[in-house]
């Protein structure tokens, strides 16, 4: 029995032209910055997302909080949804490693509102830390992966610049967001500072993720990098290839999303509706008269389709490139017989 894997597009297996390029990648010590393939990836990284310089980091979770520690001091106050992904599940490296204090926002529906913001910019006070970072996401995660639109990414950028404060984006899926809102990557970033997103979710890649903004950002990054032990030497064989994903994987992720709606027009039934669909996640309730939350996602995997938690009685799907309309329909044959 084929296992369906709807828990997140990281599971992701790389394509077979990926494992190809790996294997030939030209290489060097990238630490003395002669590997030629990561060079490649961080210059057609930076153009992809309009920014003067990139950095390939680890995961996602590296950029992040390369991007606080990069942009604030230690002591200083960072701006952030209550929801983010950097707040919630990034086992508090702001905290720890960056040594900034976080000033959570309400992003219920997957960004603040520039009135929240105003109120937590810190003013001039003895007391006070100072506010060193604004953070966004998109698509936002734990709002069930919903694409922030531009003139609200731009509205508090802006905002946020008329205080001297800098934005950071975390755009782990910030494809799918540009997917979403038929827009350019280029002029959804255009306002924020700096901005990360992941080659290892659905685009595929095995590991990665990209850091882009200034060059004097990127060079203090690098720096931080370094100091973290994110150094790696050889890594064009991992360059090669995230290459692939950011030159043949973009463009497909429209189809996770119109898998997604196929999924979210099929799937109610008399143990789950429909929540809500957003991007590449379908979020569904459980109805709890029958099943428990927990009880459902194990009968499900003794099934072969795995799926995960999100909330007390909510499950998150998500579709990504290994994914076919074929398991969509078995998805929905499953619900419908439970
Ligand atoms: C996955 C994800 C990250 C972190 O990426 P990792 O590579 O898993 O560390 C950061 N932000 C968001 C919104 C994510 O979905």
């Amino acid at each position: 029995m084929k296992v369906i894997d709807l828990r997140s597009d990281t599971v992701t297996k790389p394509t077979t032209k990926m494992r190809e390029v790996m294997a030939y990648a030209e290489v060097g010590d990238d630490v003395y910055g002669e590997d030629p393939t990561i060079n490649k990836l961080e210059q057609k990284a930076a153009e992809l997302v309009g920014k003067e310089a990139a950095l390939f980091v680890a995961s996602g979770t590296m950029g992040n909080l390369l991007a606080v520690m990069t942009h604030t001091q230690p002591g200083n106050e960072i701006i952030l949804g209550k929801n983010s992904h950097i707040f919630q599940y990034e086992v508090g490296g702001l905290a720890k490693l960056a040594g900034v204090q976080a000033r959570t926002l309400d992003d219920s529906e997957g960004i603040f509102s520039t009135k929240d913001l105003l109120s937590a910019i810190r003013g001039e006070d003895i007391h006070y830390p100072e506010s060193g970072l604004v953070c966004l996401e998109n698509t936002h995660n734990k709002a069930g992966g919903v694409a922030i639109p531009k003139n609200k990414i731009d509205e508090i950028s802006k905002t946020a610049h008329q205080h001297n404060i800098p934005v950071h984006l975390d755009g782990a899926r910030i494809f799918n967001a540009v997917t979403e809102l038929e827009e350019q990557v280029i002029d959804l970033v255009a306002e924020v500072d700096s901005v990360m997103f992941c080659l290892s979710k659905g685009l595929a890649a095995p590991v990665g993720s990209i850091l882009a903004g200034t060059q004097e950002f990127i060079d203090k990054a690098r720096k931080n990098r370094k100091m973290l032990g994110g150094g790696m030497r050889q890594a064009g064989i991992l360059a090669a290839a995230a290459l692939v994903a950011i030159e043949e994987m973009i463009d497909r992720l429209a189809l996770d999303h119109d898998l997604a709606k196929k999924l979210a027009e099929g799937i109610d039934s008399k143990v789950v509706t429909l929540e809500s669909v957003n991007s590449n996640f379908v979020i569904l309730k459980v109805n709890e008269q029958l099943y428990d939350t927990k009880g459902l996602i194990t009968e499900l995997d003794r099934k072969g389709i795995k799926v995960s938690q999100f909330g007390s009685d909510l499950l998150r799907v998500v579709t990504h490139k290994d994914i076919s309309k074929e398991d969509i329909d078995r998805v929905i044959d499953i619900f419908s017989e439970l």
